[in-house]
């Protein structure tokens, strides 16, 4: 019977490495070496929205009622998680972090050169 099954949830799955406002390098895709600012990430669908990367394009139908005229607009769509790296200022490069705990505080730090990540 369809429907009655119970909700598979995946939720125990690793949290994103990556969060909101990260810079991040696109290792895989499209935009394959291309590197933007996150602006949003999905955990349950394990993809993230990152500045000028996978853009696409929709076509605006005119909409008088909201005032709205007919066109293109450019959006970024959504990109699969696996398929981005952090990337670290200090070293330039895609990296991955690890994780410290300093105090009640959780920092991530580059694994290559031990700076902390997404602060300036
Ligand atoms: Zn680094």
């Amino acid at each position: 019977m369809k429907g009655a099954g119970r909700k598979k949830e995946k939720e125990t799955r690793a949290k994103p490495h990556i969060r909101r406002d990260d810079i991040v390098y696109v290792i895989a895709g499209r935009d394959k070496g291309k590197r933007g600012k996150v602006l949003h990430v999905s955990p349950q669908k394990g993809v993230a929205l990152v500045e000028g990367i996978n853009i696409i394009v929709k076509t605006i139908r005119p909409d008088p009622q909201v005032a709205q005229s007919g066109g293109f607009v450019r959006r970024e769509g959504p990109i699969t998680l696996s398929n981005i790296q952090l990337f670290c200022s200090h070293c330039q490069k895609p990296t991955r972090i690890a994780r410290k705990v300093s105090g009640d505080r959780k920092e991530r730090i580059c694994k290559r050169c031990k700076n902390p990540i997404g602060k300036a």
